[in-house]
């Protein structure tokens, strides 16, 4: 524990942004860095606890108090090395994780919890600023060969597990570049690409091969693929996005979140919006802007906060988003006691931006024009029955039925499932009930032996952090099933030696 009095004498404090005008010009990230006397306070705060309630509160169970001690300590190579002993892209989470391990530190009780994201990005950030960070080539090939398909945070988490394992990795990913919804998907003011471009580099210089541009069921056979390698990892995401089946669903104006946000990225990074359109996902044959719009986004999760913050910056005339549910509350309350994760009401650096929110608001029909554009939704409140704490059951208020002007709608409501056409089908690949791919978590075992699957394929849409976690778990049940296999090969071998000496 670095200062016993830490917590009593410092205020949790974050570090400060580029004013909204400022970072409303570019599509950069904008947060600012801790002086290192701030630093130094925050991590002075931690109590290191005698049951560190953080750990559970984290998927990778990060080892939280210990790195603070040594970031109090300036010990700035132990920080790294215990925060990567559990995390291989802390870049990421320290960035856009939601941070769980907050809501579960103990302080958190009666005071604001430790800043653990921000200090976690400051560790990274320092280890490569110091040059701690290598790349870690194993020292030993075990002369087994795996696919990745899918190279999201789950599937770059098990790549880099089962390459210091020794296995020759090769990942295939159908976009023109690897990082999943790490790269084309969560927008570049929360995520600079440079960060995601440079673990790519070292994962390369680490010996893992990346194949772009190659999707598997499309134009690569998946029999090619189970013939080739000795185990497969799918890691394809969850990527079938929630419809909304209303008329007027068809009219020109109305796209799903991904659509826009991907062409987004494509846009920040300079490339061409429509090449590769028959190979990669979410490619729009056409140009989408927010630009001098009423822009409506329809769903109050990450997705549409995303779209909030995409589209101020295009320059929209309004942004209104709306959420089914009931505004959240504010504190935690009986239903949500600590060290739970507390469902309350989040207000992201997007919306700070400026949006109208609006909850419990349900879309009746999307209204256009004689040339099949949108211009205006129908919509109507609701009022919902909490039960237990929870929302429970809607009916629509009478009488509260309007139109609102609206030129281009977000679908933002979650994904469904991964995609089934293609390798799942394929393959006959089990699904669970929610059309998830099944597989225990145990050992990631998918119904066709040597295939195994991690991250929002088999769990279902989620977070980085746990996309991180089952890639390295995977790995580990990917690797005892090739240690395995090596052990029988071994036994047969030597199985057949004895018979021949007999
Ligand atoms: C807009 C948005 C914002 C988000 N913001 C946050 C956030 O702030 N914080 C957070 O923690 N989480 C956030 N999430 C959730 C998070 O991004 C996901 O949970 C996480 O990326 C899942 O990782 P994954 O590796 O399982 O899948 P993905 O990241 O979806 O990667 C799957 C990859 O597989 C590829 N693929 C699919 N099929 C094939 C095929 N047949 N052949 C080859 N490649 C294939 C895809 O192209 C993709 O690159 C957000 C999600 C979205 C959509
Ligand atoms: S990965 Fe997320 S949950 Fe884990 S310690 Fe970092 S911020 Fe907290």
């Amino acid at each position: 524990m670095g200062k016993p009095t830490g917590f009593k004498e410092f205020a949790r404090e974050l570090p400060g942004k580029q004013s909204v005008e400022e970072r409303l010009k570019h599509y950069n990230e904008f947060v600012e860095k801790y002086a290192d006397e701030k630093l130094n306070q925050q991590a002075a705060r931690c109590m290191d606890c005698g049951v560190p309630f953080c750990h559970h509160g984290c998927p990778l169970g990060n080892v939280i108090p210990e790195f603070n001690d040594a970031v109090y300590n300036q010990d700035w190579k132990e920080a790294y090395e215990i925060l990567t002993s559990t995390n291989n892209f802390p870049e990421f989470t320290g960035r856009i994780c939601p941070a769980p391990c907050e809501t579960a530190c103990v302080l958190g009780i009666n005071q604001p919890p430790i800043t653990i994201e921000e200090i976690e990005k400051h560790i990274i950030e320092i280890a490569f600023d110091k040059g701690f960070v290598k790349p870690k080539k194993p020292n030993l090939r075990s002369g087994k060969k795996v696919a990745v398909i899918g190279s999201g945070p789950a599937g770059l988490a098990a790549a880099a597990q089962l390459n210091y394992a020794g296995h020759q990795v090769t990942v295939f990913e159908r976009d023109d570049a690897p990082g999943g919804l790490l790269r084309y998907g969560i927008p570049d003011f929360k995520l600079d690409k440079w960060v995601v471009d440079r673990r790519i580099k070292l994962l390369e210089e680490e010996g893992i091969v990346f194949r772009c541009l190659a999707n598997v069921g499309v134009n690569i056979n998946i029999n090619d693929v189970l013939r080739e390698f000795n185990a497969i990892v799918l890691a394809g995401g969850s990527t079938t996005p929630r419809n909304l089946f209303v008329p007027g669903r068809e009219l020109n104006g109305v796209h799903f979140a991904m659509d826009f946000l991907k062409q987004n990225n494509k846009r920040v990074a300079a490339k061409d919006l429509l090449a590769n359109a028959a190979i990669e996902s979410n490619i729009l044959n056409e140009e989408v802007k927010a630009t001098g719009k009423n822009v409506v986004v329809i769903g109050g999760g990450d997705t549409g906060s995303d779209c909030v913050g995409t589209s101020n910056r295009h320059g929209a005339a309004s942004v209104t988003q709306f959420e089914l549910m009931p505004k959240p509350a504010e504190e935690r309350n009986d239903f949500m006691p600590w060290p739970s994760y507390p469902m309350l009401l989040k207000t992201t650096s997007s919306h700070e931006e400026g949006a109208t929110r609006q909850w419990a608001v349900a879309t009746k029909e999307f209204m256009g024009d004689s040339d099949g554009k949108l211009k205006a939704l129908k919509i109507v409140d609701l009022e919902w029955k909490i039960v237990d704490g929870r929302p429970a059951q809607f009916v629509e208020v009478t009488g509260s039925e309007r139109e609102i002007p609206c030129e281009l709608a977000l679908l933002a409501m979650g994904f469904v499932h991964p995609q089934h056409t293609g390798f799942i089908n394929d393959l006959g690949i089990g699904l669970d009930e929610r059309g998830n791919v099944k597989a225990s978590e145990k050992d990631y075992r998918t119904n066709i032996s040597k295939v195994f699957t991690a991250g929002d394929m088999r769990r279902g849409q989620s977070l980085v952090v746990w996309a991180i976690s089952e890639g390295r778990e995977c790995a580990r049940a990917v690797d005892e099933f090739l240690s395995n296999a090596v052990t029988s090969l071994l036994e047969a071998k030597e199985r057949s030696v004895l018979e021949l000496e007999r």
